[in-house]
């Protein structure tokens, strides 16, 4: 039980990091969701998530997001008379996606942050056909240009983005980023102004629709500066389930 308290003071924490954050830039906190992300998290920690009223979760891996989904869908259905639990959480899948994990992946996923290539937004499409399914999809940019890193180049982000929208199955609502792992708070703060002036440009010249409304970036060590720089989904995990 000690642990699980320290689980419910640091969503607190985290929490009142966020609301000054908007404080500082005018922003109102209800704009901004938070998934936790529970790959380094035990079930118990994760069903104690849910009980404090949590139910946007994210995984990276597609092994562990339908092992841990299946584990917290058998908690919820377990306990369905305690009335402070949904009936479902949303599913987040925000690491790398292989095309051929793809069909996997839908039926679990309520948005897939990590679509970066043609064919994989192509694999989706034709997949989520087959499935009668709509799939909300993000497109993730690779703003620091690190050559180790997923995403698009900034530089092929808005032709990406015009043929993603052609296809009929995916519903192309945001973009997702991620900053370089480093202190340096001026280079981090640089990605995240990149990526909102990207997300400004691609509605603007309308090259997306009006569904297009999410900014997921921001991490446990970068969150507050992602909220100033108008993030509206932060995905965070070691800062609720590391000591
Ligand atoms: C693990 C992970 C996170 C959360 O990272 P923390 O530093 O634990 O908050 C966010 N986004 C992606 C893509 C991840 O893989």
């Amino acid at each position: 039980m000690a642990n699980m308290t320290k689980i419910s003071e640091r969503i607190e924490c985290v929490k009142g990091k966020i609301s000054s954050a908007c404080a500082r830039v005018g922003r109102d906190i209800d704009e901004i969701k938070l998934v936790i992300v529970t790959k380094s998290a035990t079930i118990e920690a994760i069903q104690e998530v849910i009980r404090l009223g949590f139910f946007n979760l994210g995984e990276n891996r597609v092994q562990q997001l339908k092992k841990v989904s299946t584990q917290v869908a058998e908690f919820l259905e377990s306990g369905n008379d305690d009335s402070a639990l949904p009936e479902k959480v949303n599913w987040h899948m925000i690491g790398h996606l292989q095309r051929n994990k793809v069909s996997q992946v839908l039926p679990i996923a309520s948005l897939v942050h990590s679509v970066d290539t043609l064919r994989l937004a192509e694999e989706i499409n034709a997949s989520a056909a087959k499935l009668n399914l709509f799939p909300k999809i993000l497109l993730q940019v690779n703003i620091s240009n690190e050559p180790q890193k997923y995403g698009v180049p900034v530089g092929a982000a808005t032709h990406l983005a015009e043929q993603i929208v052609t296809l009929p199955n995916l519903k192309l609502v945001g973009l997702m980023t991620m900053a370089p792992l480093m202190h340096n708070k001026d280079v981090i703060r640089a990605c995240f102004v990149r990526a909102r002036e990207l997300f400004v440009e691609l509605r603007g010249e309308k090259i997306v629709g009006p569904e297009f409304t999410e900014l997921s970036m921001g991490m446990s060590s970068d969150y507050e500066v992602a909220v100033e720089e108008g993030a509206t989904i932060l995905r965070i995990g070691s800062a609720i389930f590391t000591s």
